[in-house]
């Protein structure tokens, strides 16, 4: 059961949360470049973490700084209670992915009730509204048992080396919300993803005498039509009566060198969505018996799978992979987060679970935190040309913040 607190307390401290400075905040950080240096070379998150580090400092936090890559802080800012333990951790991230396309992608510009600009999704107005909670927190001087904690780390849109590291380090909280977009809807999981690519061999010759080659882009269509029929896993999520399904995308395929040339090699990128009780070495062995029942069939198939990503050089990662994670709607986290969007919006909170992949999997399978995903934006503009934050979300979700970390840290 998680404690309903006096909510004249929540009062002193939703009297510090004043909507435009809310705003403000998230519109300063939006209008720092923080792509992510592995797929845009040059950038940092730097300037980024620094941003959130002064503003947690200038507010007395305890603040700490450790570079995980050179130029590349993960940042953690704490307000303390009376005892060591972290009631509660926000898990946040400070790069964004590049800026594909999109128009004043730092503007950070107020239009109506959005928020404009590349990483205003996904996800500083999560963190924004995070560290603006935990600050409306030390403003209104309430005295916390626990300490709560914002964490934002480097490089998820990549390798995911901050929340490795975070996990290395063995961070301790008793509970951790992820502000990721969610539209303010309490999302109890996440899929996994394992990046698995397929290089195919086949034998170079002229095209005006293709029976002399074996073409390796006429080998992987024919495999990419099998990958597309393999029987996806399904994974029953009863308390929400919902029924996930494991998916598969080949996103690239690189082959061939010439168009009067019979292709000898062509390699495909798939990235396979794993529900729980899936793991990387269960998907890539899949793709391995379709690769071998191809050979059987077809002495003149030859191909061979690895887990591999375009962006991906970090073997740690490689070797860990990107697990799927769920935690209980009957847990504390999930249930303190009802209660407060409850108590803030004034109706009941949504529960699901997400198609995509979070960092929650670092703090449920590595660390044993109990996680869920509650933030500002709708989910499907993250990573778009015209993406931009609900306003009214970010303000909703920096109050629920605030009262969710009272209930577990008071
Ligand atoms: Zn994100």
């Amino acid at each position: 059961m998680i404690r309903k607190v006096d909510l004249a307390v929540f009062d002193r401290v939703a009297y510090e949360l004043v909507n435009d400075e809310i705003v403000r905040f998230t519109q300063e950080f939006v209008r720092i470049n923080s792509v992510n240096p592995n797929l845009a070379p040059g950038a940092d998150e730097s300037q980024a973490a620094g941003f959130i580090a002064s503003a947690c400092d200038k507010a007395g936090l305890q603040v700490q700084l450790t570079e995980i890559a050179s130029d590349r802080p993960n940042v953690v800012c704490t307000l303390p209670g009376k005892t060591d333990r972290i009631g509660l951790l926000f898990l946040g991230h400070t790069d964004t992915v590049p800026f594909l396309g999109m128009e004043n992608p730092l503007s950070g510009e107020v239009s109506g009730n959005y928020l404009w600009g590349r990483g205003s999704v996904d996800m500083k107005g999560g963190v924004a509204a995070a560290v603006q909670a935990v600050l409306a927190l030390a403003r209104a001087g309430v005295e916390l048992e626990k300490g709560v904690a914002v964490a934002v780390t480097i490089d998820e849109e990549s390798e995911h080396r901050g929340a490795f590291a975070l996990a290395q380090q063995g961070f301790h909280a008793d509970y951790c919300i992820v502000p990721e977009p969610s539209a303010n809807q309490i999302l109890l999981g996440c899929k996994g993803t394992a990046p698995i690519r397929i290089d195919v061999a086949g034998i170079l010759a002229h095209a005006s005498n293709p029976w002399l080659g074996v073409s390796a882009i006429q080998k992987a269509a024919n495999l990419i039509s099998e990958l597309y029929a393999m029987p996806m896993k399904e994974f029953t999520v009863s308390e929400l009566g919902l029924t996930l399904r494991g998916t598969m995308n080949v996103g690239v395929i690189q082959g061939g060198t010439a168009y009067n040339n019979v292709a000898d090699k062509c390699s495909l990128y798939l990235d396979r969505r794993m529900v729980p009780g899936e793991t990387q070495e269960s998907c890539l062995a899949e793709v391995r018996s379709v690769l071998s029942a191809l050979t059987t069939n077809d002495p003149q198939f030859r191909a061979m799978a690895e887990t591999s990503r375009p962006d991906w050089h970090w073997q740690p990662i490689m070797q860990r992979g990107l697990n799927p994670a769920f935690t209980s709607g009957s847990s504390p986290i999930a249930q303190a987060v009802r209660f407060a969007h409850q108590e803030i919006c004034g109706e009941p909170a949504v529960f699901g679970y997400t198609n995509g992949y979070m960092d929650m999997d670092f703090m449920v399978n590595d660390l044993g935190i109990p996680s869920i995903n509650y933030g500002p934006g709708e989910p499907g503009m993250s990573h778009t040309a015209h993406e931009r934050l609900r306003i009214d979300q970010l303000v909703t979700a920096t109050r629920v913040f605030a009262l969710a970390a009272l209930q577990l840290a008071l």
